[in-house]
């Protein structure tokens, strides 16, 4: 039996979750949010039990220093030497990992000369690697990339078609995003396919942030999220797909700079830009039962993206054994799970038991009719317990 932590630090932030392994047992989650500010928010969750305070927190350090500290006081560890590994999510791996790697000099080297692919996420990322160092020396740390699962790609999903020097020059290509979680879909679906050869899988990873994967065999043959998680389909805030032509036309009506236009395409588009009510799917939903234009609108947009990559990956994968819904929206709205299946069902043959599916909430459960040509489950995402098994069997050969 091992302790190992599964970390996703961002620039201020820092979300645990302590495992016991290889049993998988949650022992205690939580997050320190506003790191930087006197009035930072510690939370925790421990078996029925959880604490929010208020305190100071004015570095990463000190986020990690609380999280050990509270663990040793709710009697969760019982020496801080019981913890022996720690996971950390990184969101760009670039063209270097196509798996988990030990975090030693070089593995921090290349997630540094990454940052200008993820300039928020990476650095945050290496701040808390260097917190949990300085705190617990002696763990071993593994660092879980987010791209790496895509790295099975062929050279045309993930080429641009510009200058081919600039691609060589900058890696300027596809990465996508949500990898772990891809790769956790994949190797629970499997269980639906029992007898298929090559399984085809096409996973809907739908939350704010939201890609569709084409899997094969479980390896991935396509992503829709691009050079940086912008890419793809239209999600809470970031538009997905569009024609670049977009960005210099707007720069120009606007008077607007690059960078502005690249925050608004980020942050003030999608279902928030379309709709004007909210990047939250469940507000424009309701918008809609009112019959509100625009948001009636941008649900429209988003289900027929969502289902132009489908059927994309329908035909790249020459069929397909099992869609997958998983995210906030995949794995709560029964109505948007059916929307898409609507969408793709006279084409593609699928058939969804709409009564069951409406049943369904934040579970796993296989929502396809026996006659549909194509299953389809839901299954609730955990990219938490991937970094947790890696981490643990870098752990073990590491000892
Ligand atoms: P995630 O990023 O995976 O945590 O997903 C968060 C998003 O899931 C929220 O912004 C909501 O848009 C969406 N969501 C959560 N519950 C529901 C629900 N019952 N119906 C529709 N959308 C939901």
């Amino acid at each position: 039996m091992a302790k190992v932590m599964a970390v996703n630090a961002g620039s201020s932030s820092l979300k645990f979750k302590l495992y016991e392994m290889p049993e998988e047992k949650v022992l205690c989650s939580g997050n320190a949010e506003r790191i930087g500010h006197e009035d930072a928010i510690f939370g925790m969750k421990w078996g029925e039990e959880s604490e929010k305070k208020i305190l100071p927190i004015l570095d990463h350090a000190r986020a990690v220093e609380l999280v050990v500290q509270a663990m040793l006081e709710k009697g969760i560890v019982k020496d801080m030497n019981e913890i022996v590994a720690v996971g950390h999510r990184i969101v760009q791996g670039g063209k270097y990992f196509s798996h988990s790697e030990l975090f030693n000099k070089d593995t921090e080297d290349k997630i540094e000369s990454l940052i200008p692919l993820a300039p928020l996420h990476n650095k945050a990322h290496l701040v808390g690697f260097r917190a949990f160092k300085q705190i617990l020396p002696d763990v071993t740390n593994v660092a879980v990339f987010d791209t790496a699962f895509h790295q099975t790609m062929e050279p045309e999903d993930y080429v641009f078609p510009i200058p081919y020097e600039l691609t060589e020059k900058y890696d300027c290509r596809r990465y996508g995003a949500h990898g772990t979680s891809h790769k956790y879909l994949a190797e629970m679906g499997a269980k639906y396919l029992p007898g298929v050869a090559h399984p085809r899988i096409i996973s809907c990873h739908i939350g704010s942030g939201a890609s569709i994967t084409a899997i094969k065999d479980g390896k991935c043959v396509a992503t829709s999220m691009g050079l940086t998680p912008l890419g793809g389909i239209m999600m809470g805030t970031r538009t997905g797909d569009l024609d670049p032509s977009v960005m210099n036309y707007l720069c120009k009506c606007t008077g607007k700079s690059v960078e502005e236009m690249y925050q608004m395409f980020n942050k003030q588009s999608g279902f928030l830009g379309v709709s004007g009510i909210s990047n939250d799917s469940r507000d424009v939903l309701k918008a809609v039962d009112e019959g509100n234009k625009r948001a009636i609108l941008a649900n429209k947009i988003f289900i027929r993206r969502i289902a132009d990559y489908i059927g994309q990956y329908f035909v790249r994968l020459g069929g397909a054994d099992l869609i997958i819904f998983s995210a906030g929206i995949g794995e709560n709205s029964a109505r948007t799970r059916e929307e898409v299946c609507d969408a793709i069902g006279t084409a593609m043959n699928v058939v969804i038991d709409k009564e069951l599916n409406a049943s369904i909430r934040s579970k796993e459960a296989l929502i396809s009719k026996p006659e549909s040509a194509i299953k389809v489950a839901i299954i609730p995402t955990d990219e938490e317990v991937m970094i947790a098994r890696d981490t643990y069997s870098f752990y073990k050969k590491d000892k």
